[in-house]
């Protein structure tokens, strides 16, 4: 069980082992929902990365590296497993840790176990090519895994990000160095230690904590490295893509998006509205899937405004641990910034139709900000075209396919959308306009979807996760051509 009192000194894990726990100094973990430290990590840097960047190369040239596929698969399963035995303390942690919903946190630890199972599965099914290439000769495109890998993952979903991205990474072969957010950062930790328990050999996975600028920056930076998957906001996307531009270091970019759900009026309202409603609730809004714009066919805008207000004016925020409809933003600092592109929003002539209420036991000291629905702003004013990354839904008619197909795509972002419509026809030329990596017809997964893959197009950045797909980009070919005559 989580100790509810005291506060917890983790540590890195490298090369098998827990170094430098945060007794004193390093970064303090606040819990969102009190705003209390309740956990202390250390403050890594260039040394800890170096380190970690070792132990991995040691464990891809060493024991791991010499792991047949089956080998590795069966490591990933046991690992899923674990997650499972060990399914309610790390659903506490990550609660506690982001301030999610406990049903939430729960749907993450789910995600997570099923990203090393799929991953373990797919571990000897993924193979490489012949190539018919001239009579004497066989050539043989094999796929082979890049060597050591960094993950730099956000807060907003800590178990996930690390599940789909190291778990795609070490399928394959390869070793990882994990660079968690410093905002939430316990889970992969504490899986990561569960792996060593299901057999991973030490060094096949390491975790640095630190700040993105310190830590961050040296393993993005690191010639040490040969590939880089980095989830998190476009700006430090731009940084540790240029980071790994000097040293001709492939990057997998997963960046944030505004994404539209787009009703006609001829949908499913009674589906469509609780989806709509969730999927940008979810986690408090800090989804980078999630569906923060909404555009309905003026015909019936009216009755759908009027149908979403009562739904956000039924919902509750409260403690993560109340496990209420919404919990609080990560920080006082993406609070403040949720707050300022709602005040800019206003001022731009945006006028709040409906907002969420506090629960009445909601601690004192929690980064809360109550969902909250939005109309009467311009496509092109920033509420239409910024990420706010909170539970803040924006409402913009429209009138006609092709206008809302104008808009949907009128932002820089296109990383998923909605359509909700009964007309086969209009679905399909919706998902083939809509500049987007995932379009759901009549559904919406906000980032959910383990066989999915999984990415943005535009500025919502480049390279797939999830599914095969995943695994694929943790791999290079190799060509060997061979002539026998
Ligand atoms: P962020 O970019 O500030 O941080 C992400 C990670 O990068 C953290 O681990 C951080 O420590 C590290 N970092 C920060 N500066 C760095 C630097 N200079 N060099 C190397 N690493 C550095 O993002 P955030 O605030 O943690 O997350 C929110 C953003 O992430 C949103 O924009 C959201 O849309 C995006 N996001 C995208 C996806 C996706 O899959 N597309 C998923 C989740 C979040």
């Amino acid at each position: 069980m989580l100790d509810q009192t005291s506060v917890t000194a983790y540590g890195h894990l490298i090369n098998g082992e827990t170094i430098d726990r945060a007794t004193a100094g390093g970064i303090d973990v606040l819990d969102p929902s009190t705003g209390k430290v309740f956990a202390r990590i250390p403050r890594g840097g260039a040394a800890e990365v170096d380190r970690a960047i070792d132990a991995a190369r040691s464990a891809f040239e060493g024991e791991w590296g010499a792991k047949s596929a089956l080998e590795r698969g069966r490591i990933l399963m046991k690992i899923s497993a674990l997650i499972i035995e060990n399914f309610e303390e790390l659903a506490a942690l990550e609660s506690r840790d982001t301030g999610k919903p406990m049903k939430q946190a729960r749907a993450d630890i789910t995600a997570t176990a099923r990203y090393f199972e799929y991953y373990g599965s797919a571990a000897d099914k993924h193979h490489g090519e012949t190539i018919p290439y001239s009579k004497g000769m066989t050539v043989l495109a094999l796929r082979v895994p890049h060597g050591v890998t960094a993950h730099i993952i956000p807060w907003n979903y800590p178990s996930q990000i690390y599940g789909r991205s190291v778990g795609g990474a070490l399928a394959a072969g390869n070793a990882c160095v994990v660079k968690p957010a410093e905002d939430a950062c316990l889970t992969p930790l504490r899986i990561s230690e569960l792996a060593l328990e299901a057999g991973l050999p030490a060094g096949a996975l390491n975790v640095v904590c630190g700040l993105g600028t310190e830590a961050g920056a040296a393993l993005a930076a690191h010639p040490g490295i040969n590939h880089i998957s980095f989830t998190g906001s476009p700006q430090t996307g731009t940084a540790v893509a240029k980071a790994a531009a000097e040293n001709h270091v492939q990057v997998t970019l997963e960046l944030g998006g505004k994404s539209p759900q787009v009703i006609f009026a001829d949908a499913d309202l009674d589906e469509a509205l609780p989806v709509i409603v969730n999927a940008i609730i979810q986690n408090a809004g800090q989804t980078c899937a999630a569906g923060s714009r909404v555009l309905i066919e003026r015909s019936i805008y009216d009755e759908v405004l009027a149908r979403l207000s009562e739904r956000f004016s039924a919902l509750k925020v409260g403690a993560g641990v109340d496990d209420l409809d919404c919990g609080p933003i990560i920080s006082a600092k993406q609070l403040e910034r949720v707050t300022s592109l709602v005040d800019a929003a206003l001022a731009d002539g945006a006028k709040v139709v409906a907002s969420a209420s506090m629960a009445e036991n909601a601690p004192e000291g929690g980064f809360f900000y109550p969902p909250m629905l939005l109309d009467g702003a311009a496509p092109e004013s920033r509420i239409g075209q910024d990420e706010v990354f909170g539970p803040v839904l924006a409402a913009f008619p429209f009138d006609d396919e092709k206008d809302a197909i104008r808009i949907a795509n009128a932002t820089p972002y296109g990383l998923t959308a909605s359509v909700w419509t009964r007309d086969g026809g209009r679905q399909m030329r919706c998902a083939n306009a809509i500049e987007a990596g995932q379009v759901f017809v009549n559904n919406y997964g906000a980032g959910g979807g383990i066989e999915l893959p999984f990415g943005g197009m535009k500025r919502s950045g480049y390279g797939r996760e999830k599914a095969f797909e995943g695994m694929i980009s943790f791999t290079t070919i190799k060509t060997v051509v061979l002539k026998h005559g």
